[in-house]
């Protein structure tokens, strides 16, 4: 028996029949488990309608009413968090740890957003002319919709969904096509929470279903999270269809290590960045920058505990870390080993000779590997990898390490790995990047900050979550006030001045 996986309109499964379906996968194994409905314009259409009518109802209900279903929500999920998190490893094939730390990552900005009657305080002054008040509002958009990757099919769209529901808007979400289960479960624990019908929707699909949502003249934002050319896609045509748009993409995540820092920290961090979900992870540390002389020393302590890292099905108490989501996926990740040897790299370890434990062979599987002498010409270091591959860069300065993420042409992450304060404080204020570390290598916000890159890493203004996040899913109005006072009758053609 293989499940079937298909949309959530108007607070139920979709009952029809989709014209295009897509494979599901076990990574771990090879096999495919199921299979997705893909949207057709339709279908899109069907769900917008529905979201649009949900919205008056919604945006209407009082700031009590929504932060109650979010404290429902955020009880719901928290009951169903290994549920979660199992459907997540099949699928995605990232270990079960790992799968419930994104979980409880997309938890945190719902705990964020059930404080929403603060966040949407607004201003107020009064007597800014004689009998006149003044006061700023914030107010949702209508309908938004959500495009999120296979990486974190938890935890992106939670980064989305609970601010702009909080904040008053209805919300379509279309996932990941490859791992497309966890958008369901969310959108039956909605329901339970209290959510009225057509408030949350979801479309499974590919293309087509993305295009739809990017023209709809019913959809007024568009949050994005995937690659660079997608995010750079999604910005063009949606902001040409006059809809606000915030599209992260990929990156190229540098951790530089100063010759005074602790080494052995700086191993196990870089280990645990690099490898930690395979690599598959926006803010995984792919490019270890060394400066001066800890080179040799740095990659030989990396070296001893990659040996050690335990590869195997995610649902195997054991594995630290899984397979790649897809066969191509796999391929393309060990090609960058052949390509950067050929540039003339060294392979210092090689993870398609890691031992799998317990897994079996049709499976996704490479393991984590190190390519050291690396330099900024080769294809390993200019493109995204998105794998278990840490490429090393030596640097004869700090000068040099920096100049090197900055003139990256991704910003996502950087970290600095170094005892002295005052490197790493000229770090912070020098480097190009979104999202710094200072000893910490996956330097993620917490969800009352906001989460987004630099340059090729965001196209819009607005990062995601936070207070970033209810300023994307609102629009100001300011408002003067004045109730009638006899002493100012009188017509006046003059522009209004204060007195
Ligand atoms: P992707 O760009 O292939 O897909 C992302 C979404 O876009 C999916 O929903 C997919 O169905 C859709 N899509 C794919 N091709 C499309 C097309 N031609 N037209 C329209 N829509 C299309 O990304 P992915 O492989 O799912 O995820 C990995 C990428 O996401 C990596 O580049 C990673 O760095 C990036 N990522 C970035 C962040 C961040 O915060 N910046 C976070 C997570 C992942």
């Amino acid at each position: 028996m293989t499940k079937h996986v298909t949309h959530w309109i108007g607070g139920k499964p979709w009952g029809g029949a989709a014209e295009r379906k897509g494979d599901i996968y076990d990574p771990a194994t090879g096999a495919v488990t199921g299979s997705v409905d893909f949207a057709s314009a339709s279908v899109v259409d069907d769900a917008v309608a529905a979201a649009t009518k949900a919205f008056p109802g919604w945006r209407s209900s009082s700031l009590t009413k929504r932060s109650g279903v979010l404290f429902a929500f955020r009880q719901l999920v928290h009951e169903h968090r290994k549920e979660l998190a199992g459907l997540i490893s099949s699928e995605h094939g990232k270990v079960a740890s790992d799968a419930a730390g994104e979980v409880a990552r997309g938890l945190d900005v719902v705990e964020f957003a059930c404080g929403i009657p603060h966040l949407l305080k607004g201003g107020y002054s009064e007597n800014v002319s004689t009998g006149v008040d003044a006061y700023a509002i914030r107010q949702p958009l209508g309908v938004v919709a959500g495009i999120t990757p296979f990486n974190f099919p938890a935890m992106v769209p939670m980064w989305m969904f609970p601010v702009a529901i909080a904040c008053g808007n209805s919300f379509v979400l279309k996932p990941s096509e490859k791992d497309p289960s966890a958008s369901l479960v969310l959108a039956r624990l909605w329901a339970e929470a209290g959510l009225p019908d057509g408030v949350f929707s979801v479309v499974q699909g590919d293309r087509e279903a993305v295009d739809a949502l990017l023209v709809h003249p019913d959809v007024r934002a568009v949050s994005f999270v995937g690659s660079t050319p997608i995010a750079r896609y999604v910005y063009k045509n949606a902001t040409a269809a006059g809809k606000r748009v915030q599209a992260l993409g990929g990156a190229k995540n540098h951790m530089v290590v100063l010759p005074d820092a602790d080494l052995d920290l700086s191993a196990d961090a870089a280990v645990s960045a690099g490898f930690g979900s395979a690599g598959e992870r926006c803010m995984a540390v792919s490019v270890l920058v060394a400066v001066g002389p800890v080179g040799d020393e740095l990659v030989g302590k990396i070296i001893e505990r990659v040996a050690a890292l335990r590869v195997g099905p995610g649902s195997d108490e054991r594995s630290e870390m899984g397979p790649l989501v897809t066969a191509a996926h796999r391929d393309k990740v060990a090609s960058y080993l052949d390509s950067g040897v050929q540039e003339g790299a060294t392979l210092a370890v090689d993870g398609r000779l890691h031992p799998v434990i317990g897994g079996e062979d049709p499976g996704f599987w490479l393991g984590p590997s190190v390519l050291d002498h690396v330099t900024p010409e080769m294809g390993c270091y200019a493109e995204e990898i998105f794998g278990p591959v840490l490429s090393v860069v030596r640097a004869p300065t700090y000068e040099d390490a920096v100049r090197l993420v900055s003139e990256n042409p991704y910003g996502n992450g950087t970290a600095i790995f170094t005892n002295d304060g005052g490197a790493a404080r000229r770090f912070v204020t020098e480097v190009e990047c979104g999202m710094v570390g200072v000893n910490v290598p996956i330097p993620v916000p917490m969800a009352y900050y906001s989460f987004g890159g630099w340059k090729s890493s965001l196209f819009g203004d607005s990062h995601m979550h936070g207070t970033e996040g209810v300023h994307f899913y609102t629009r100001g109005k300011a408002v003067t006030s004045r109730w009638l006072d006899p002493s100012h009758g009188g017509v006046s053609l003059g522009f209004p001045v204060n007195r």
